[in-house]
């Protein structure tokens, strides 16, 4: 059954949809059986898919809406991956839902009939606290939070951090932390290398060691519907995000083994 995870963080441009999209096509790489799902209305997931989020015949937000199949909607793409689509129908979905009863449930409730058919699921959220998050983070295993390396950082991520326990307790008692990973790192900064010693210090083990960089073909590959590693394999960028599919599968496989020596 697949492992869910939210990719989050209130703040914008962050690399949430960086992170989403090349973290589902590495996983696909390696190989796993990958669906990367779309909430955000600005449909940049979708886009950097090679996927026309003009011209969709189902998304995400009729799932939502309790309108369509996530069977029907989903696609395939060219880097390996599954996609559930999404786009500015998602804002109309978000009102729709204002007021209704266990609207924050309805991404759980479309995902756990296709959720035997992958290894994971990758949540794509848009930069806001809004019921499509809500959604993503009452359906998901687990968060996994990107984050700048700079001078209010930290103060942000302490303050989503006390956001994702507060829904927990509401919402999804499971819910865990996946990680916290440094992204559009550049090691000349000064300030960006103490943000991050700090990160660590204060964070631990919650934090990812693989480090993604600050890297020009990474911000070039979505204008071509494609990942770094269908774009430019051999790119610092695309180095980075395989490295980090390998450590989200590292963690796993030592979830799985603590679990079973519980179970012992
Ligand atoms: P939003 O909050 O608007 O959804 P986001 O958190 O999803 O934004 P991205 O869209 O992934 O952030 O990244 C913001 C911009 O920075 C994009 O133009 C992207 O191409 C670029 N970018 C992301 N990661 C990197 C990187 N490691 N190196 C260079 N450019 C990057
Ligand atoms: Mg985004």
């Amino acid at each position: 059954m697949a492992r869910i995870i939210a990719v989050a963080n209130q703040k914008g441009g962050v690399g949430k949809t960086t992170t989403a999209v090349n973290l589902a096509a590495a996983l696909a790489r390696t190989p796993k059986r990958v669906l990367l799902a779309d909430l955000d209305p600005q449909g940049n997931a979708t886009m950097g898919s090679g996927i026309d989020k003009r011209e969709l015949a189902a998304s995400v937000t009729e799932v939502l809406l309790g309108e369509a199949q996530p069977r029907s909607a989903i696609m395939r793409c060219e880097d390996g991956y599954d996609l559930l689509p999404g786009n500015t129908d998602l804002t109309a979905a978000e009102l729709q839902l204002m007021g209704v009863e266990g609207r924050e449930g309805r991404l759980k409730h479309a995902l756990a009939d296709i959720r035997d058919g992958y290894d994971f699921i990758i949540i794509d959220c848009p930069p806001s606290l809004s019921v499509l998050t809500l959604n993503a983070l009452t359906a998901a295993d687990s968060v996994l939070v990107p984050m700048q390396c700079e001078y209010y950082a930290l103060e942000g991520l302490s303050a989503l951090i006390d956001t994702i326990n507060g829904l927990k307790g509401r919402f999804n008692p499971q819910l865990e932390i996946e990680g916290v990973l440094r992204t559009m790192f550049d090691v000349r900064n000064n300030l960006a290398n103490a943000v991050s010693a700090e990160l660590t210090n204060h964070f631990g083990e919650l934090v990812f060691r693989t480090i993604i960089p600050r890297n020009v073909r990474l911000a070039e590959a979505p204008s071509h519907g494609q990942s770094i590693i269908g774009y430019d394999k051999s790119s610092r960028g695309s180095v980075a995000y395989l490295g980090l599919a390998g450590e989200v599968l590292r963690r796993q496989r030592e979830r799985a083994q603590k679990q079973k020596e519980k179970a012992a």
